[in-house]
C-alpha cells in the first residue's frame, strides 16, 4: 500500500467551530490508544493486499503516512515512535512523505520538534487559522498569534523546510483589510504550502450556535469570496503556485508532479484527489480500498474495546459501483488546477473518458465551465465560481 491515514482523536480543548471525531479531557487514555492502534495497523498490514498504484499519475506521488486530527503533536516522541513503527509494516518509509499536523500550542518546543524529525517526520502541517488575537479567542485555540509564528520559526529551525500552515478566511470579526494583512505577512515567512479554508459553520458547534443566536456575527458570502480572491492574487504575486482549489506551494528545482503541481505540493492529498485507494486507521478514520470504503468505530474507549477483542474495528462498509469510481474521480480531480488526465481516468476506471462523461463534458465545455487541452480537462476560472453545476453533471 502506498498511502496511510493515521487519526489521532485528542485536543486540549475542543475549538469553537470544529467538527472533527476528536475528544478533549481524555489524555489518560492517549497510551492504550496508540497500543490498539499499533494493532491495528498489524491487522490491517497482515490482512491487506496492496495493489499497483492506479495510473502513471498516481506512481508518481511519493507513498504517504498522515498524521491527522485531533492533535498528533499531542502525543509523546516515544508514542509518535511506536505508530511509525506500526506503519512502516504497511507503508515503505524510505521516500515517504511523513507529515503530523501540529496544534502551535503543543508544539512543544525545539528538542520535541528536532524529536519528530529524527524519527523521520519530514512533512508538519501546522493550524495558524488567524494572526488576530481575538478572532482566535472567539474560535476557542488554544494559541496566540505570537506563539504560531514561534512554534513555525521552531518547526524550520528544527529542519522541517517542507511545512505547510492552514488559515480560514470568513471569520467572525474578519474584514478584508486585516485578511490582506494577514495574507502579506505570512507570504513574507518563506512558507513552503498554504492551505487556506473559507469557515464552514457546521451545526451542532458552539459558533454555529452563536451565529444563528446572533451573538457573533461572520462576513457573508460575497465577502468570504472577495477575501478568496485576494488570497489568489497576493499569493499569486508572492510567488506561490495555486494547485488546487485551497492549496498553494513555493515552486522549486524538483519536477512537477502533475502538470503545474511542484513537487513539493502535498502528496498524500494529491493521493486522495487522483482518488488512489488508501488506508485508514484509527477511531473514526476513512479508508478507500475500492470497490469499498470504510470508517472505523468514532468512540475512543469502544475503538480500544474493538481492537483489544482481537477484530477490526470497522463500523460501516460502503460498496462502491464503477459508477461511483467514475463520479469520484472526476469530482476529486477537477479541484486540481491540472484537473483530470484522460490517461489517469482510463486507467483508474478501466473506461475512456470520452465514453463515460463525453457528452456531458462537451456541453460544460459550451457553456465555458471546462476546458480541454493536452489530453486533459479541468475548470475554467468561470467554472470555478459554479463548480456545483460541473459536478452535478458527474453523478
Ligand atoms: S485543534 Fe483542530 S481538531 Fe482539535 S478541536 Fe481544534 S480544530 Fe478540532
Amino acid at each position: 500500500m502506498r498511502h496511510l491515514y493515521i487519526h489521532i482523536p485528542f485536543c486540549h480543548r475542543r475549538c469553537a467551530y470544529c467538527d472533527f471525531n476528536t475528544y478533549a479531557n481524555m489524555d489518560d487514555r492517549i497510551d492504550a490508544y496508540v497500543q490498539a492502534l499499533c494493532a491495528e495497523l498489524g491487522m490491517l498490514a497482515r490482512q491487506v493486499t496492496p495493489g499497483p498504484p492506479a495510473s502513471s499519475e498516481a506512481a508518481a506521488l511519493r507513498p504517504t503516512v498522515f498524521l491527522g486530527g485531533g492533535t498528533p503533536t499531542m502525543l509523546s516522541l516515544g508514542q509518535m515512535e511506536r505508530v511509525l513503527a506500526a506503519a512502516a509494516a504497511l507503508v515503505p518509509l524510505e521516500g515517504a512523505e511523513i507529515t503530523s499536523e501540529a496544534n502551535p500550542g503543543t508544539v512543544l518546543g525545539r528538542d520535541y520538534l528536532r524529536g519528530l524529525r529524527a524519527l523521520g517526520f519530514n512533512r508538519l502541517s501546522m493550524g495558524v487559522q488567524s494572526l488576530h488575537n481575538p478572532t482566535l479567542r472567539i474560535l476557542g485555540r488554544i494559541h496566540t498569534a505570537e506563539e504560531a509564528r514561534q512554534s513555525y520559526a521552531e518547526a524550520r529551525e528544527a529542519g522541517f523546510d517542507n511545512l505547510n500552515l492552514d488559515f480560514i478566511f470568513g471569520l467572525p470579526g474578519q474584514d478584508q483589510a486585516q485578511w490582506e494583512a494577514t495574507l502579506d505577512t505570512v507570504a513574507s515567512w518563506d512558507v513552503a504550502h498554504f492551505s487556506l479554508y473559507s469557515l464552514i459553520l457546521e451545526e451542532r458547534t458552539p459558533l454555529y450556535a452563536q451565529v444563528t443566536a446572533g451573538r457573533v456575527s461572520v462576513p457573508d458570502d460575497d465577502a468570504a469570496a472577495a477575501m478568496y480572491e485576494a488570497a489568489i492574487e497576493r499569493l499569486g504575486a508572492a510567488g506561490y503556485v495555486q494547485y488546487e482549489i485551497s492549496n498553494w506551494v513555493r515552486p522549486g528545482e524538483a519536477p512537477e508532479v502533475l502538470p503545474g503541481t511542484p513537487a513539493r505540493a502535498c502528496h498524500h492529498n494529491l493521493a486522495y484527489w487522483l482518488n488512489s485507494d488508501y488506508i485508514a486507521a484509527g477511531a473514526g478514520a476513512h479508508g478507500h480500498l475500492y470497490p469499498r470504503r470504510y470508517s472505523d468505530i468514532l468512540g475512543i474507549d469502544d475503538y480500544i474495546s474493538a481492537v483489544g477483542a482481537g477484530r477490526l474495528p470497522v463500523a460501516e462498509v460502503t460498496e462502491l459501483t464503477p459508477h461511483d469510481l467514475w463520479a469520484e474521480t472526476m469530482m476529486m480531480g477537477m479541484r486540481l488546477n491540472a484537473g483530470v488526465g484522460e490517461a489517469h481516468f482510463a486507467a483508474r476506471c478501466g473506461l475512456s473518458l470520452e465514453a463515460a462523461y463525453g457528452e456531458a463534458l462537451a456541453d460544460l465545455a459550451g457553456q465555458g465551465l471546462v476546458e480541454r487541452a493536452a489530453a486533459r480537462v479541468r475548470l475554467t476560472p468561470r467554472g470555478r465560481m459554479l463548480g456545483n453545476r460541473v459536478f452535478e453533471r458527474f453523478l
